[in-house]
């Protein structure tokens, strides 16, 4: 058994007979080392994080109450630290609140009371049972509103828009397919020091001194998406998505060069070519759009389409296409039309890390990509190459668009990387893609017309229209019954692009948070009750009652 402990001045002595009362622990002694007076802080601090990293088993501090140590160390995400005057409260301690670090007051106990203090504290287990489990979680849970707690001091405007964002989060069934959860050790990583640094250029090669840590940050993140998605080189600066694609097109083609590219109101990106977005503003772009009938991708048609307009870059990927794609079949078109083939897996990443979509990698020369979509890291972008683009890409990025990255993302996608390296975020993927056939079922089941008549992915498209409103209004009413979607075009919208025939509908957050086939057929029920009659308050009231009750059964991370 391995313990740290640690002491001010007050709790010198005491710490010294602890020690030797002990002959089967290892002791980890982070001070203090004499009766000089010191802060009891930095001995608290260096117990806790020993504790919260793991390196021991438990922590034990002592100053003259032994509250100051338990204040101090409580700070620390993971760390349960008691103050316990006696062997009794020791037990309850452990037992019931999990505690890992022992708090004593020089001033309250005995040499010899506090030996047997800590020999209880360390050889009592903590009770798993349900209750006592739940209520733990709880303690660490609070950190999605304690984490913030600063800034209840500091700038108690910007407070209360994080806490309402906490709030949504805990009780509104988020369905946008764009979105998802992030984890908390994700968003910590995102919101830490490493904000502060300029870093322009790349690990290794920074045009500002002491890069050291961001350049140990940004390499972890570099090596990690190249594992992670069998990559040979990847560039983990991009700002986002559309920063991203703008990198692959700098890096490879001139403006006024043809981009054949699926169409925004057939499920395209805005920066796949849109005339108000610079891609289409700056390239030559060719849509090509889905088939009439199977509202699908017609690989055969493309390839007739590439061959006779003979783009530079075959751009592949989509906003709101809810089919499988086969990337082998596009490489063999842009081998015959001789084009650079380009896949947007910004929506599908997840699916792809997880093993629940075929993986573009293999196949393309670039792959693009958010971090934030089914991938759940943080809001960012990603390209991924084969080696022979990886100086175009890299100097496309920075100088090319580019100045200094933000490191504190890139350490943040560093964290969603490995978290994708758990074996159970294969069942995550596969959890998503079930969750969404199961709900596409149930709105199907009650008459709505999905298109392209069902889903292989995270996400599904109603056909609105087809039952007399349009995707603005149900969205509209869907929001006011607490589950959010959003309004989408349909291939081959006849409504305008601000009312749309369609919504979109994904399920990688509710996977997150843990629902499964039940809980998503069950809001494909409530979808449909809705949508049956969308002017009907008295069932939005009922449905927004059952999807909080659900919800809170259901926490977000
Ligand atoms: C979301 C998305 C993007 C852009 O992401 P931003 O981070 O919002 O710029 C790019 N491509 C596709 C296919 C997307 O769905």
């Amino acid at each position: 058994m391995k313990i740290a402990i640690g002491a001010d001045h007050g709790g010198f002595e005491l710490k010294k007979s602890i020690v030797a009362s002990f002959t089967d622990a290892e002791f980890v002694d982070v001070g203090c080392t004499g009766p000089e007076a010191s802060d009891f802080p930095d001995y608290a601090d260096a117990v806790a994080e020993k504790v919260a990293l793991g390196e021991v088993d438990f922590g034990v501090l002592s100053c003259r109450t032994g509250m100051g140590m338990a204040m101090a160390a409580n700070r620390f995400q993971n760390v349960r630290a008691a103050l316990c005057l006696d062997a009794a409260t020791a037990v309850l301690a452990r037992q019931h609140n999990g505690a890992n670090v022992l708090c004593l007051g020089a001033d309250k106990v005995t040499p010899a009371q506090a030996a047997e203090i800590v020999k209880t504290f360390v050889s009592t287990s903590v009770d798993e049972s349900e209750r006592h489990a739940r209520r733990r979680a709880k303690i660490e849970r609070a950190g999605r509103l304690s984490d913030f707690s600063g800034l209840a001091h500091d700038d108690p405007e910007v407070y209360a828009a994080i806490k309402a964002q906490v709030e949504q989060e805990d009780t509104e069934i988020n369905l946008i397919a764009s979105e998802n959860t992030s984890s908390r050790a994700v968003r910590l990583a995102a919101g830490s020091v490493l904000m502060n640094k300029y870093a322009e250029g790349y690990p290794g090669k920074r045009w500002y001194s002491g890069c050291l840590p961001v350049d140990a940050a940004e390499e972890l993140a570099r090596k990690r998406a190249c594992e992670l998605f069998g990559a040979e080189h990847a560039n983990v600066q991009p700002h986002c998505g559309s920063s991203a694609n703008m990198a692959v097109y700098l890096a490879t083609i001139k403006p006024g060069d043809t981009i054949l590219s699926l169409s925004l109101d057939q499920g395209g990106h805005l920066s796949h070519g849109s005339p108000v977005n610079f891609s289409g503003k700056l390239y030559n772009i060719v849509p090509y759009t889905v088939d009439r009938a199977t509202e699908r991708l017609d690989y055969d048609a493309l390839e007739r389409q590439a061959l006779e307009v003979k783009p530079k870059i075959l751009l592949s990927g989509a906003s709101a296409y809810p089919r499988a794609i086969n990337f082998k079949r596009i490489r063999e078109i842009c081998d015959k039309a001789g084009c650079i083939m380009m896949v947007d897996m910004a929506h599908i990443a997840g699916l792809v890390a997880g093993g629940a979509h075929e993986s573009p990698v293999p196949y393309a020369d670039f792959v693009t990509s958010t971090t934030h979509k089914t991938l759940r890291g943080p809001r960012g972008g990603l390209v991924l190459c084969k080696e022979k683009w990886a100086k175009a890409l890299d100097s496309a990025v920075f100088p090319g668009m580019q100045g200094g990255p933000l490191e504190n993302i890139i350490a943040a996608k560093a964290v969603c990387f490995r978290e994708w390296m758990r074996p159970e975020m294969k069942d995550y993927a596969a959890q998503i893609v079930k969750n969404c056939k199961a709900m596409c079922k149930a709105v199907a089941d009650r008459g709505f017309r999905i298109v392209s008549g069902g889903t292989d992915n995270h996400l599904f498209l109603v056909d609105v229209k087809a039952r007399g409103m349009t995707g603005k209004d149900a969205a509209a009413a869907l929001d006011a019954a607490g589950i959010v979607v959003n309004k989408n075009t349909i291939p081959y919208d006849t409504e305008s692009p601000f009312k749309c025939s369609g919504i979109r509908v994904g399920t990688a957050s509710i996977t997150t948070r843990g629902m499964k086939e039940a809980e998503a057929s069950l809001i494909g029920g409530w979808i449909a009750d809705i949508l049956c009659d969308i002017s009907n308050t008295a069932v939005q009231a009922d449905v927004k009652a059952k999807a909080k009750e659900l919800t809170s059964r259901f926490l977000v991370p």
